[in-house]
């Protein structure tokens, strides 16, 4: 692809910051996000902020903008966003590569319960769990009606939550030792978490795995069908030169 040509960047991650960086130094790059996080990190290119309106908002602002590649660097679990690029791409004929971090496995010894999706997660906490949901501000709905448990959900900006679901206001990343520690200080039993992959969100499962606690391991939806796939952000350098 020719140097200053225009892309668009679909973030959300780590990964998506530390692209725009790379990126943003010989491409016209605008860095897209949902606008879930009121104070986003800082990212190389243009910031524009709020959904496109659909696979339908998203063709069009590509042929609009002309843009000439698209790089899907959402989280694994942002499903509908990245079958929303993939719809679009296709319809406009614009490259697109989906950048997805290698999934977690599970090391030996390990206490893991893999589950589907967030319902299962839910209904797979013993009565009377003091649990830590490292799920997001989007789970709230599946475990609000697990009133027979002590729980604590992890966000990054305040929510309001059902009395026996605490909010821990944090914003990644955390290491092991402060993990252990915020474990050990609100007495958890059980880690709740997708299985986003990717070492900067691992602490949590590290810090488990130290305390003996068994893990709530929600299984990632599949990427979008037709869509190359690539885990590591060289990867995605070297695609844009075969376009
Ligand atoms: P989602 O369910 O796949 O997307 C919901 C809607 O939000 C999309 O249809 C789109 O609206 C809009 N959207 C999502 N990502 C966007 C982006 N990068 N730029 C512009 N619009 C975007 O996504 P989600 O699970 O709510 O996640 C929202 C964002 O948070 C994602 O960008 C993701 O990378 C990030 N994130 C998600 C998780 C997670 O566990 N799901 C964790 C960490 C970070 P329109 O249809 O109107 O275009």
């Amino acid at each position: 692809m020719a140097e200053g040509a225009r892309i668009l960047l679909l973030g959300g991650t780590a990964e998506a910051r530390a692209l725009s960086h790379r990126l943003s130094k010989t491409a016209r790059l605008t860095v897209s996000l949902a606008g879930a996080v009121a104070a986003p990190a800082e990212v190389g290119g243009d910031l524009r902020v709020g959904g496109f309106g659909g696979a339908d908002g998203l063709a069009k602002w590509l042929g609009a903008e002309g843009v000439r590649a698209v790089v899907d660097a959402t989280h694994p679990f942002a499903a509908r966003i990245s079958a929303n690029a993939a719809e679009a791409a296709r319809r406009t004929g614009c490259p697109l590569v989906h950048l997805r971090r290698a999934a977690w496995t599970e090391p030996e010894g390990a206490d893991w319960c893999h589950v589907a999706d967030l319902a299962a997660a839910a209904a797979a906490l013993p009565q009377g769990a003091r649990g830590f949901l490292a799920t997001g501000r989007g789970s709230l709905p599946a475990f609000a009606s697990r009133r027979d448990c002590d729980l604590f959900l992890r966000v990054i900006d305040p929510v309001e939550m059902p009395p026996h679901i605490a909010p821990v206001v944090a914003r990644p990343p955390f290491d092991m030792a402060a993990e252990i520690a915020l474990f050990q200080r609100l007495g958890i039993t059980h880690l709740v978490t997708k299985n986003a992959g990717g070492r900067g969100a691992y602490a949590k499962v590290e810090a488990a795995a130290m305390l003996g606690l068994p893990v709530i391991m929600v299984s990632r939806p599949p990427p979008p069908e037709n869509v190359p796939v690539v885990a590591r952000i060289e990867d995605v350098l070297a695609w844009l030169h075969t376009i």
